[in-house]
């Protein structure tokens, strides 16, 4: 229907005066409010945005409290779409206070002319989509109600502030303020006895300001948070001269970051720089004072390995150890409860040091909890607390707070989003919602929002948006919705997401674990800002995928789908090799890929340390075979499982998989002997079957002189070294020994039949290739023998094998082979456990520095292993990542991830 006739109909459908009329509805005047209303004008869109308070500034409006600040450092917190304006404002500060924030807001609001489409104490109280208008309609509670096509949610992540959860607060008869809601007045708190209640970021920054002013301060504290000092000062010279080196280039690198600041990738882990080393960097960045780089630059495993992360908190807690004179307060002040950087660290100015002054209190509310707020001051279960002034920073109902404010918004078939999200919010990338037509949020949850430079993801998502409405206007388009596959995808691969970081590993407000009663489950995007931007990017080059467009002169179209099917990091894997534009490893010939795979193994980190990692011969056939034995730091004798390289029977050695025989010694606690088997063309079939045969009966001879277990061994496999693996296992059981006590196949090749349907289906695309399986198995044994079940050990008798687990992958052409070989055992009555990867290629679980969603599958492995050995379960803290932390409610998001 043409929206002027929408118009007049809409003019007298609602009551109180005439509906204003636009294309496009945004709520919220703060960064996003103000770029959408530039872009819309710009491109021709009519629009009003609507905003509760009298002024621009969002955050930066109503977050006046002492010490307010950005922690993002202030050139890079910023407008960036307009160079004109970036040489028009000058940043004072590294990290701006908040009236500048706010003056640099209103210089935009002016240099654009924003404010007289904005409609300033106004608050959106409900919204309802008119299907047969395909309109929405906002009421407001100030003047006329809003008829818009397309409603715009630009309410801010962290914008609705959390009423405490104390009881009395109106029984104070003294002064009470919220960092979230601050006067516009002066404050005066000298000579006054102060409480602050809360030490998250806003606390940490008005924490040291008000105790200069106040007569006394008292801190109530429940988590300890980590901070940073963020010596403040002049923008740094470096980062400035890089910006103005290059500004488009420094730009646009932020834009593909991790996390919308232009930092580069850490490469080097932990375990591979020494503890002088390490401390020197944390030093370093500590001097440097800047979040993003503390949090990214240390080394490659902090915030994604349990292990990585906890060296950078230990350095934490001895700085504050070093800072805060009174060891019992240091000691309340240090965090154990999270992982650094799981919960947001924050930015401070002389924050642990305030705690030496003689006019401040720390109160711990694990120790002592606050009971109840009475006229004079604040009660605990130990003592009274009488105070002149409460001040609030307990933070916001992030992320979904505003957005369920507006209440009911109801969508399609009068469905209402509260009861939608009862569970957790769902969106499909965290800009629009199932049910709800033209309907976007900026910066929504399952977008990188708060855990990113914002304003860059509020650029991002503008744009985005704004481009697709263009889209729509040129094709004809008038709906757009997100569809149920693609939205329950998005979970799905939040959930991937969520197990790349430690944020599942600790109870915040990114969970929601803040505001009782609320859905838990990690709402923001965790995969980073420039994977996501590239998803965005996707959706649209692959024809809008997830969504369906109506018009009424168009038919409908609906290309459905999930928009991310892979893991996350195995997406990104494959494209980085995408833009290497390797050659086909097949046409290399034997030497040359041998050659390429060594060189492209030499640039991986080494692998994690073990207790001990030897290099041997075992005799062979006809001559010595190579081995290298990795023995766990734990005291011995230790079950031995004898390992098989992957390569195609052509390619790879003890090197290539090293670190995965390293990630498996650590786990499973056994002793991993990786053999040097003859490889082809120049030992062809039966050669590797053969001498995989001979090493593990030697190995088996020989366990106590290796210090392992004597009795029996495992055998474990990955690609043709599962091959080898599993044919042991028959020729073993067919030549009296060794005895196998367990079999560990990952990713096998199990058979010479081509005609399965992941040999089709993952033909191309996913690294190892159908062209190069053929090519392997061409140089590997001619056709006449390839039916022998010493190189397809699934046409061989399979009763009486040992127990065994079988790992497939998803996007692997060996996926089906796999599968049909552990159903075949099954049938045959052997003990067969199987783990079908989802979102994984070939390399995935052997990847084991750059696959980290890998990690789950190598845990259930071990423990398949220990369980085979009879050794007891072994979980690694952190290995929990398989499940999310979860407290009451199932999270939607956390559902998916099971
Ligand atoms: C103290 C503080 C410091 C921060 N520092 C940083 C930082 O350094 N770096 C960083 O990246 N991020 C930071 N943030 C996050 C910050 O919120 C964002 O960077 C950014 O300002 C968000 O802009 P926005 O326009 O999306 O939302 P907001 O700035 O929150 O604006 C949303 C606006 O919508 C209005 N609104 C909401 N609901 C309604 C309704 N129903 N009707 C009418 N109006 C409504 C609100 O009044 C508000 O003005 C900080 C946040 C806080 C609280």
């Amino acid at each position: 229907m043409p929206d002027a006739m929408v118009a007049a109909s809409n003019s007298q459908a609602t009551s109180g005066g005439t509906t204003h009329q636009v294309d496009v509805a945004v709520v919220g005047a703060g960064f996003a409010g103000l770029y959408l209303l530039q872009r819309l004008r710009k491109d021709g869109f009519t629009t009003v945005a609507l905003e509760e308070a009298d002024d621009v500034g969002g955050t930066w409006y109503w977050n006046r409290y002492p010490g307010a600040r950005c922690d993002i450092q202030t050139i890079d917190y910023c407008y960036t779409f307009d160079p004109e304006l970036e040489s028009a404002w000058k940043w004072s500060e590294k990290y701006a206070t908040q009236p500048e924030i706010l003056r640099y807001l209103g210089f935009v609001a002016d240099r654009y002319d924003l404010r007289r489409d904005i409609r300033f104490c106004t608050k959106v109280t409900a919204a309802r989509w008119d299907q047969a208008t395909e309109r929405w309609l906002l009421t407001t509670d100030n003047g006329a109600a809003v008829s818009c096509r397309y409603y715009i949610m630009a309410t801010g992540c962290l914008s609705s502030p959390k009423p405490p959860e104390i009881d009395g607060v109106k029984d104070f008869k003294g002064e009470v303020y919220f960092t979230g809601r601050w006067p516009h007045e002066e404050v005066k708190l000298a000579g006054k006895r102060v409480a602050v209640i809360g030490s998250g970021s806003s606390g940490i920054q008005s924490i040291p300001l008000i105790a200069e002013q106040a007569a006394h301060l008292t801190v109530f504290q429940r988590t300890p948070n980590f901070a940073l000092p963020a010596h403040n000062g002049a923008a740094t010279a470096d980062r400035v001269a890089l910006l103005e080196g290059d500004r488009a280039g420094y730009r646009e690198q932020a834009r593909w970051s991790g996390a919308g600041v232009p930092l580069p990738k850490q490469t080097v882990c932990s375990w591979q720089l020494s503890d002088p080393e390490r401390r020197e960097r944390f030093e370093n960045a500590w001097a440097i004072g800047d979040l993003i780089f503390m949090s990214s630059q240390l080394w490659a495993d902090q915030r994604v390995d349990v292990d990585g992360d906890a060296l950078v908190a230990e350095l934490f807690r001895e700085k504050i150890r070093t800072i805060v004179k009174d060891p019992g307060i240091a000691a309340s002040l240090i965090p154990y409860d999270h992982p650094f950087g799981a919960k947001r660290p924050c930015l401070d100015t002389n924050y642990y040091a305030t705690f030496n002054r003689p006019n401040v209190t720390l109160v711990n509310l694990r120790q002592e909890p606050i009971k109840s707020i009475m006229a004079s001051g604040i009660k605990t279960d130990k003592r009274t607390f009488d105070v002149d002034v409460i001040v609030f920073a307990t933070g916001f109902d992030a992320m979904t707070g505003a957005i369920m404010a507006v209440h009911p918004i109801k969508g399609r078939g009068g469905k209402s989003l509260s009861d939608i999200w009862a569970n957790g919010p769902q969106t499909y990338l965290g800009l629009t919602v199932t049910g709800f037509p033209n309907l976007f949020m900026i910066t929504g949850p399952g977008s990188p929002s708060v855990l990113s430079n914002m304003v860059v993801s509020i650029e991002q998502h503008v744009d985005w948006v704004v481009d697709r409405l263009i889209a729509m206007r040129e094709t004809g388009f008038t709906t757009l919705e997100a569809t149920e596959t693609a939205q329950h995808g998005w979970a799905r691969h939040m959930a991937d997401c969520s197990t790349l970081t430690l944020h599942r590993l600790a109870n915040t407000w990114y969970t929601g674990a803040n505001v009782p009663g609320k859905a838990q489950g990690v709402m923001p995007y965790t995969g980073g800002v420039g994977p996501y931007r590239s998803i965005c990017n996707e959706v649209v080059s692959r024809g809008m995928v997830g969504f369906r467009l109506t018009g009424p002169n168009i038919a409908e179209q609906c290309n459905d789908g999930e928009v991310v099917r892979l893991q996350p990091d195995v997406r990104l894997v494959l494209n980085m090799l995408e833009e290497m534009k390797l050659a086909p490893i097949e046409s290399l010939g034997a030497q040359g890929a041998r050659d390429f795979v060594a060189e492209f193994n030499a640039d991986r980190p080494a692998g994690r340390p073990v207790g001990e990692v030897v290099d041997g011969t075992l005799p062979g056939t006809d001559g010595p075979l190579p081995y290298r034995l990795y023995r766990p730091a734990t005291p011995g004798p230790h079950p031995i499982v004898v390992y098989f390289h992957g390569g195609g029977w052509v390619l790879g050695d003890q090197q290539s998989d090293d670190p995965y025989c390293r990630d498996m010694c650590r786990r499973s606690g056994m002793i991993f002997v990786s053999i040097g088997y003859r490889h082809a063309p120049e030992h062809r079939f039966p050669t590797a079957a053969e001498d995989g045969y001979v090493a593990t009966r030697w190995i088996s001879e020989h366990a106590g002189e290796l210090g392992g277990q004597p009795g029996s061994v495992l055998v474990a496999g990955w690609s043709a070294g599962g091959n080898i693996a599993a044919v042991i296992c028959q020729l073993a059981r067919d030549r009296g020994g060794p005895h196998i006590a367990g079999q560990l196949l990952v990713c096998p090749i199990t058979d010479c039949t081509f005609d399965r349907p992941s040999y089709n289906d993952n033909a191309t695309g996913y690294f190892l290739t159908r062209s190069l399986m053929y090519w392997f198995w061409d140089i590997y044994c001619s056709p006449a023998d390839r039916i022998d079940p010493r190189v397809s050990p699934l046409r061989g008798k399979l009763a009486g094998l040992p127990q065994a687990f079988v790992v497939t992958c998803e996007f692997d052409p060996l996926r089906d082979e796999g599968i049909a070989y552990g159903d075949a055992l099954a049938a045959a009555g052997v003990p067969v456990e199987q783990l079908k990867a989802r979102g994984h290629i070939h390399s995935s679980f052997t990847m084991v520095d750059v696959v980290i969603t890998g990690v789950s599958g190598r845990v259930q492995m071990a423990e398949a292993l220990r369980r085979f050995a009879g050794l007891p379960p072994e979980r690694k803290q952190g290995d929990e990542g398989v499940r999310p932390a979860r407290t009451a409610t199932p999270h939607k998001i956390a559902a998916a991830a099971e």
